[in-house]
């Protein structure tokens, strides 16, 4: 892809879309990670003398206006940790934004309002996608969590303006682009989260690439289940059941393992403590809410072990306490591996930013779909709208 580095951008007003969906609490931003990812490229531009206008979307107000889901605090926290001034408009596009991109000066940063407040974003509506380019000379993609959506601010205006990938898109690109292409061996895939149906196709994707997957979280339930283990009250999706089957027998005929827990933390419900229990020994009315001390060290072994590690979803629901410790010991494992680490996945990395272990991983990415998109060779929009170099 083109890079932003290569172009001129001095006294141009440069479009940014960023992936600035961050989650709120009240009026602040409650993590700044993806604002902290995108300020490389902010910099750079800044440094270079360009005009900032400034896109991003928060959360799903679903085409029109939400008070609790304008960037306010998000252009406050972009303020705080750049110490300059963000200027906001209160619309997305029109006179009044097109106005207020006229008036900035080199190096200067206006922030216009969530995108997902207009009804043609999502739907990359092309009058939109034209007025987003009325505000700018160049456009310049650092969205790399929003590259897999074809909206106005992400696919349609690439085709209205001069179009540039930012440092974070590039860089998200190059990460995985490494493992797909010369991955370290073993090459070994965590794969954790809620559902299966999510992960069904990056687990297909992976078999052809990997030399073993080691599944936790509700999605290894499915998993278990199709090997005949009674997983109770746990959160199964019965309709995946055969695909999982399929899976598993697509696996071992290239040689791949598929790692189950062979131990879980189980409950009654979330608010009851956790009983370690070995995965054939779970009792009528529990449910698996996390992997066992067992599993733990066995995957802890196989990532110590490996020469790449690809990291998407919790093993457990680690946002309560009692059911943390299989996904602290997975972050901590992939932390001290010496091989390359790729983490992704929202939840993915609020655990490591929770154990303060994600600087100890060689790539965290900031887009948890997107990655796992790349990863499965689809194609996404967001970066195929920006020209080869
Ligand atoms: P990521 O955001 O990293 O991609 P997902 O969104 O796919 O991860 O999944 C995260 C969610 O999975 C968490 O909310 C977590 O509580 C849930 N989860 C993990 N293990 C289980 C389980 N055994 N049962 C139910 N939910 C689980
Ligand atoms: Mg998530």
């Amino acid at each position: 892809m083109r890079s932003i580095t290569e172009v001129e951008v001095r006294a141009k007003r440069v479009l940014v879309r960023v992936d600035f969906n961050v989650p709120l609490d009240g009026d602040r931003v409650a993590d700044d990670s993806r604002i902290v990812a995108a300020l490389p490229t902010l910099a750079l531009l800044r440094e270079r003398g360009a005009r900032l206008v400034i896109a991003s979307h928060l959360g799903r107000p679903k085409g029109r206006p939400r008070d609790d889901l304008r960037l306010a605090p998000v252009a406050a926290r972009l303020a705080e940790l750049t110490g300059v001034e963000v200027r906001t408009v209160p619309t997305v596009v029109g006179a009044e934004a097109e106005a207020a991109s006229r008036t900035l000066g080199d190096g200067e940063m206006l922030m216009l309002e969530n995108t997902r407040f207009e009804p043609g974003e999502e739907t990359n509506d092309d009058a939109l996608a034209r007025d987003f380019a009325a505000l700018a000379d160049l456009y310049c993609n650092d969205a790399f969590g929003a590259a897999h959506r074809a909206h106005a601010s992400t696919e349609g205006v690439a085709h209205h303006l001069e179009s540039y990938a930012g440092l974070l898109l590039s860089r998200e690109v190059e990460a995985l682009d490494r493992l797909l292409k010369r991955p370290g061996r073993p090459f070994l895939a965590i794969l954790g989260g809620a559902k299966v149906s999510d992960k069904l196709g990056v687990i297909a994707a992976l078999i052809d690439r990997v030399d073993g997957i080691l599944l936790g979280g509700g999605m290894a339930n499915t998993f278990l289940l199709a090997r005949g283990v009674e997983v109770r009250s746990s959160l199964v999706e019965r309709d995946r059941v055969s695909d999982a089957r399929a899976l598993i027998a697509r696996a071992t005929e290239r040689g791949v393992e598929i790692s189950l827990p062979v131990d879980a933390r189980v409950a009654t419900s979330l608010d009851d403590g956790a009983q370690v229990v070995p995965i054939e020994a779970i009792q009528v009315g529990q449910a698996i809410f996390d992997i066992g001390p067992a599993t733990g060290a066995l995957y802890r072994e196989r990532i110590m072990a490996a020469g790449t590690v690809f990291w998407n979803g919790p093993v457990g629901v680690y946002e309560r306490d009692a059911f943390a410790t299989g996904t602290r010991e997975v972050a901590r494992a992939v932390a001290a591996t010496a091989a390359v680490t790729v983490a992704g996945g929202g939840d993915s990395i609020a655990a490591l930013n929770d154990a303060g272990l994600a600087g100890e991983i060689d790539h965290v990415s900031t887009g948890g779909g997107a990655s796992l998109e790349y990863i499965e060779g689809r194609t996404l929009p967001g970066l195929a709208a920006i020209p080869s170099a």
